[in-house]
Parts: C-alpha cells; structure tokens; sequence
C-alpha cells in the first residue's frame, strides 16, 4: 500500500509538471503571437434605442497556427498572470487607436467610438496614462471615440490614485465604462467618486433577465442607479426580442449582443454598417 501511495504521488506529480509545461508553452507561444502576427481585434456593435450603431467592443481574437482559434477566456487570465497582459493590452490600445484614425475617412466607420478592454493590472501600471496619451497623439485618434472598459477589480487600487489617473485621461476626452457591473465588489460610495460616463451590466444578469425574478430586480436597480448617477447604462450579452423590450421598458438605452450581432471581423463590420445605412 505504501509503494502504491508512492506511486500515486508520483503519478500526479508527472501529470502536474505536465500541466506546468503546457502553461509555459502557451505563454511562450503568446509572447511570439505578437511578433508572427496571430492577434487581432473583432469589433461588437453597440446600439441605441432606435437600432442606430453608437461604437463598437473590440475584442482580442488570437489565431495561433496549430492550436487554431484560442478564446480570450483562456489566453487573459493567462498573460495577466504573467504579466504579458501589458504588451498585449498596449497592442489592442494602439490597433484600436490605428483603426479610429483610419476609419476617419469612412461615412460608415467615422462616427463609431472603440470601446477597449483594460485590465487591472494594466491599469495599474504607473506608465498606463501616459501610455493612452502618446498612443492617441502618434495615431491621430480622436480621444473622444476612445472608451475604456474597467472592472471592478481596478477598485481594490487606492481610490484617489485610480480618481487621477481617470480624471487625466477625461481631461483628454477619454471615456470610462464599468464593465461586468454587479460582478464585482462595488461599493456604492466608491462608485459615486469615480469619474464615469457608462456602467455596462453584465451578460450573467441579462441572461435569465425573463425567468429569474432577482436578475430582473439587479437589471431595474441598476438602471435606476445609473440614471441616478447620470450615468449611462448598457446591457451586454442581449440575445432576444423580449431582453431588449424588457430592458428598453426599464429605462435601458445602449445595447450590445447576439441580437443586434456577434463580434465582427473589420471587413464584416463594414458590410453590416452599409446594409444598416438609412436609404
Ligand atoms: P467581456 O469584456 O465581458 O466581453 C463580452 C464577451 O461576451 C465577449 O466574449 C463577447 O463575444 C461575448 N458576447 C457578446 N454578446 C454576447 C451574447 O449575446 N451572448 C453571449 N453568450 N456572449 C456574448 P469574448 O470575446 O470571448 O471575450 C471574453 C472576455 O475576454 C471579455 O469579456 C474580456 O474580459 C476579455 N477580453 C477580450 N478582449 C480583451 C482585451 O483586448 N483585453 C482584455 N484585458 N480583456 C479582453
Ligand atoms: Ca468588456
Ligand atoms: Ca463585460
Ligand atoms: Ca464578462
């Protein structure tokens, strides 16, 4: 019995050194995805009340040669840990900062703000601000298009420090969303002083929004909330008909999901936006 405990441990020791070579492959394999050029954004249309296209969600889409099509849930959680996140995130600020100054010249494009994801930890990073500034001012980008989309993990920071760093990039025209709203540990006393302009409810309270009576009453209060805050509010992850009147009924003017469309490649947005133009 003792030389199969042995075995045991054994066994799962090689399988845990599997796994550990696994993760170091994919992160070796991310750090050259940059440089082969295997990363790119697809775009999530967001849009008004009357159906008209307001922005778009850029979302990080990695094709890897062998491995294929690798979801962002599995490659973020990975390059946050090894702090790889911030070269990533500076090649999705700077792209998504490329693709406003080139679609200035576009009647379709022209008029559409890039939301871009922002984690913590980039956040964090005592360069990010400048980093947003330089990047903005190289590509020509109109800061104004620009929205940033933090979690609520960013809250656990210093509150005064997060409050500068935001008040900084607004100055420039910058915009802020909360992303995942509800998720997270907000408390409402920090989410007062923060200098935002959306709160976007999370896909989870959207999801069951008609058979779920709490995730109905979470949905109202936070529409409530906002308006209270002068905030505008957003709902992601909508996907039928009775989602979107439900949350148009309750005050809900910004939407984002299956509904309206998946997340697009550029080319594919471009197509969608012209079928949409009003004749
Ligand atoms: P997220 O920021 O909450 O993005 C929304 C996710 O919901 C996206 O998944 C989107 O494709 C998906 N989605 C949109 N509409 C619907 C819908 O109607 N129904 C359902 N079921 N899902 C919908 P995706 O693209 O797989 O991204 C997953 C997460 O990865 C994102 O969640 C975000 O946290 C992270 N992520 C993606 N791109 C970036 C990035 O450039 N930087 C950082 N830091 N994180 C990113
Ligand atoms: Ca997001
Ligand atoms: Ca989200
Ligand atoms: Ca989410």
């Amino acid at each position: 019995a003792k030389g199969a405990g042995r075995n045991n441990y054994r066994f799962f020791d090689a399988e845990l050194q599997i796994a550990l070579t696994a993760r170091a492959t994919l992160e070796m394999d991310l750090r050259q995805g940059i440089a082969n050029n295997e990363f790119r954004l697809h775009f999530q249309p967001q849009v008004d009340a009357t159906g008209q296209v307001q922005g778009v969600e850029a979302l990080l889409r990695w094709q890897h040669p062998t491995r294929g099509n690798v979801s962002p849930a599995q490659f973020i959680p990975l390059a946050e840990q090894s702090g790889f996140i911030l070269e990533l995130g500076q090649w999705v600020l700077t792209t998504a900062c490329e693709k406003l100054a080139a679609w200035r010249h576009d009647p379709d494009l022209s008029p559409l703000r890039i939301a871009v994801n922002v984690s913590a930890k980039q956040f964090r990073s005592p360069r990010f601000v400048r980093s947003v500034i330089d990047t903005l001012t190289a590509t020509g980008a109109d800061p104004s298009r620009l929205e940033l989309e933090l979690t609520e993990s960013v809250l656990a920071d210093d509150v005064e420090s997060l409050v500068e760093k935001m008040t900084t990039l607004r100055a420039h025209g910058v915009l802020f969303s909360l992303d995942d709203f509800g998720t997270g540990y907000s408390s409402l006393n920090y989410l007062k002083r923060l200098p935002l302009d959306q709160l976007k409810i999370d896909q989870s309270f959207v999801r069951d929004l008609m058979t779920d009576p709490n995730d109905a009453a979470i949905v109202c209060a936070v529409l409530t909330l906002g308006s209270s805050l002068g905030l505008q509010v957003i709902a992601e992850g909508v996907e039928t008909d009775a989602q979107k009147d439900f949350l148009r009924r309750h005050g809900c003017a910004q939407f984002q999901g299956y509904l309206f469309s998946r997340p697009l490649a550029e080319e594919a947005l471009a197509t969608f936006l012209e079928a949409r133009r009003p004749v």
